[in-house]
């Protein structure tokens, strides 16, 4: 079943750049089923899109993403840039997740 949700987000991120309203349709076909099924999206996943508009993100693309590092934990701050949405995460659990590396150097 995440091997399927991960199929729809690799589409999202195929379409993302030409077609961002069909990315965002992949996007809920995911949530959709992630609300029926009650199985767990990874939590890379989760950072992939936007929990207000559903736009799927692209870091330099529809979205912006800052590191604070001010304090012990510092924070990775993701912005939609469709909807203005900000999404504020505890940087120590995202380090974890490697997909992210690439994005992150980008912006700062
Ligand atoms: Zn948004």
């Amino acid at each position: 079943m995440v091997k399927h949700l991960r199929s729809l987000f690799q589409h999202a991120e195929a379409v993302a750049g030409q077609d961002p309203a069909l990315a965002k349709r992949y996007v809920q076909m995911a949530r959709r089923i992630v609300m029926r099924t009650r199985v767990r999206l990874p939590t890379d996943l989760r950072h992939r899109y936007c929990h207000r508009c559903e736009s799927y993100l692209r870091p330099g693309g529809n979205a912006r993403i800052r590191l604070r590092t001010a304090g012990r934990n510092g924070s990775l701050v993701i912005t939609c840039l469709v909807c203005g949405y900000r999404r504020k995460l505890i940087w120590n659990r995202v380090k974890r997740n490697a997909s992210t590396k690439a994005s992150k150097n980008a912006t700062t």
